[in-house]
């Protein structure tokens, strides 16, 4: 029904408004970039379901944002014709936070503002950076297809609470308009937009419009009889020019607008494929990892593109899973234009793409851990452990995979994971033919515990695996460099060439004196072990727990329990 409704904000609305408008500040401009991609974003949706439907283009099939000003009024209002929104929509996506990572988000701030605005960057700000230039916003939205009585107002001053009220709108679409707030008038001017909508909204998909602005004649008068407009950005797809067109920083501005990232991403692959499929994929690997990294129902990844029409975004289709931090676009001509997820998911063009690209990226980090070894660590850090997920999940790229992983180990003796299985192979000794490794719930767990005796005093390397991905790991990365990967908390602790002969005589008749003690645990413990043995693996602890070779370790046991299993 039409009647005008008051409605409170969800807290975390309130909350995150009063953040961004303290420690963005320094930044406001954002807000036209945040509203442009907005308005971007609309379009898209909007080109997407008229494929199946082109009625909603209702006789107006020129896709196009305005952005206008008024002095007077002292308002800056972006408009667009996509898609629109319902009254319900408008209450949903403009009054709540239903954003993954949400919580996480609001966990981690500090109440230091240069903090938390790089917190709020990574959450990314959207919609509700218009308060930090406005006062009052006001929001006239009218769903396609929907009929002109059902457009709707929405109106806030950024304070707790917006208003809604159910409209005539005959234009389809989204017009925003900023009441700016006082001391805010710079943006009261024509010069100032275009050159933040160049800055960062220049290859936006779509015309960017504005009014022409007035030029004076020789006597100085301005005839402002005829409003002219005109395009004020390229409208080009950036990953259409060739590389040598695009600088660094339209590099980073587009990663912006495509991973609603406010941070530099660590780098990108820009690829144009020409063959038998063609297609061009421009992928970037972020700098930091976003706040819904571990949330399995994420939705930002790539986004598909047919002829450089806007189709969906998705991950699961076009990048692994151990991959999904990946952002960026891919553009093939190979696809129809009213492809469907069914297809994709079935599709060959897709499986080509997708394999190449996960080549891509892996070979853009190869190269990042041989010539920025600090750079990639950095990476390392951020995305280890979802990496950590690869070899259990892309058997056709393991190796590649087990070049690229890090551990930490005995050798440097901190949690840091710097050791590669190749650093490992390299300081092996002469007659040892195994990679050692421990699992366990801590660095400090690891690295005290009892099965490395043996292994310290013999100057053996061991990896210490304390992260939780690592138990799964080690069940789909059994081998590297020809050499196996063997816990030394399992089994029979069979140090092979390692021991000689003087060793291995000592520990027999060790064990012959103690056959009768070994008798007698057994018989106490009963059922609750599966053996007891003389173990030679400790140097200074009596006894210690060993899983079966066959077994679960006693990490993995741990973990299950903890995860309720
Ligand atoms: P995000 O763009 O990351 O989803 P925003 O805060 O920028 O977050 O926007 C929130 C939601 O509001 C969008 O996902 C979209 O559903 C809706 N929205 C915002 N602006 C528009 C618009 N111009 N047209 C249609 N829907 C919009
Ligand atoms: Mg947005």
């Amino acid at each position: 029904d039409a009647h005008k409704e008051t409605m409170g904000f969800q807290t975390e609305v309130k909350q995150l408004l009063n953040l961004m408008i303290n420690s963005l500040y320094s930044n406001k401009e954002i807000f036209l970039r945040e509203l442009v991609s907005n308005a971007a974003d609309a379009a898209d949706k909007l080109r997407f379901e008229a494929l199946s439907d082109d009625k909603l283009y209702e006789d107006d099939a020129t896709l196009q944002i305005n952005v206008d000003f008024d002095a007077d009024a002292r308002t800056v209002t972006v408009s667009d014709n996509g898609i629109g929104m319902t009254r319900q929509e408008v209450i949903e996506n403009i009054g709540t936070i239903a954003r993954s990572g949400t919580k996480a988000f609001f966990g981690k701030l500090t109440g230091d503002e240069a903090k938390d605005s790089q917190l709020i960057g990574q959450f990314g700000v959207g919609f509700y950076s218009a308060f930090i230039v406005a006062d009052k916003v006001t929001l006239k939205t009218r769903r396609a297809g929907e009929s002109a009585d059902l457009g709707v107002i929405w109106e806030s001053a950024g304070e707790g609470e917006f208003t809604i009220e159910t409209i005539e709108l005959p234009k389809r679409g989204t017009e925003i308009t900023l009441h700016l707030r006082e001391g805010e008038d710079e943006f009261l001017n024509g010069w100032r937009l275009r050159n933040i909508i160049s800055k960062y909204s220049d290859h936006i998909n779509l015309p960017i419009v504005m009014r022409k602005e007035p030029v004076p004649d020789e006597e100085g008068k301005v005839d402002d009889s005829v409003i002219e407009f005109e395009t004020v950005n390229k409208a080009t797809a950036l990953w259409t020019l060739s590389k040598n067109d695009i600088s660094d920083e339209q590099y980073n501005e587009f990663y912006k607008q495509v991973a609603h990232d406010f941070e530099d991403p660590l780098t990108w692959s820009h690829n144009k494929v020409e063959g038998n499929i063609e297609y061009t994929s421009l992928l970037y690997i972020p700098s930091r990892a976003p706040f819904d990294l571990w949330d399995r129902d994420r939705m930002h990844g790539i986004k598909l593109y047919v002829k450089r029409v806007f189709i969906m975004e998705d991950s699961e289709q076009l990048m692994p899973r151990y991959l999904r931090f990946i952002r960026g676009v891919i553009d093939t001509n190979d696809l129809p234009l009213n492809v469907s997820r069914e297809i994709l998911q079935s599709s060959k063009t897709i499986d080509t793409i997708r394999a190449a690209s996960v080549k891509k990226v892996l070979s853009e980090l190869t190269k990042m851990a041989e010539n920025s070894p600090e750079q990639y660590s950095k990476f390392w850090q951020e995305f280890g452990q979802v990496i950590k997920e690869g070899p259990g999940e892309d058997f056709a790229n393991k190796e590649t995979l087990a070049k690229l992983i890090r551990f930490a180990s005995t050798e440097s003796g901190n949690a840091e994971q710097t050791v590669s299985l190749a650093d490992y192979v390299s300081r092996m000794q002469e007659k040892q033919d195994k990679i050692y490794y421990i699992t366990a719930e801590s660095f400090a767990a690891a690295k005290n515990s009892p099965h490395l005796e043996v292994f310290r005093k013999k100057g053996i390397e061991v990896l210490l695996l304390t992260d939780r991905v690592d138990e799964w790991l080690v069940n789909s990365l059994t081998d590297f460099d020809g050499k196996h990967l063997q816990s030394v908390a399992k089994g029979d602790l069979d140090l092979g060439e390692l021991e000689d002969e003087d060793e291995k005589k000592a520990h027999e008749a060790v064990e012959k004196d103690f056959e009768g003690l070994v008798e007698r645990v057994k018989t106490t413990l009963g059922d609750k072990v599966k053996e007891v043995r003389i173990t030679h693996r400790l140097t200074d602890s009596p006894a210690c727990l060993v899983a079966d070779h066959y077994d679960m370790s006693g990490n993995l046991e741990r973990m299950l329990k903890a995860a309720g299993q």
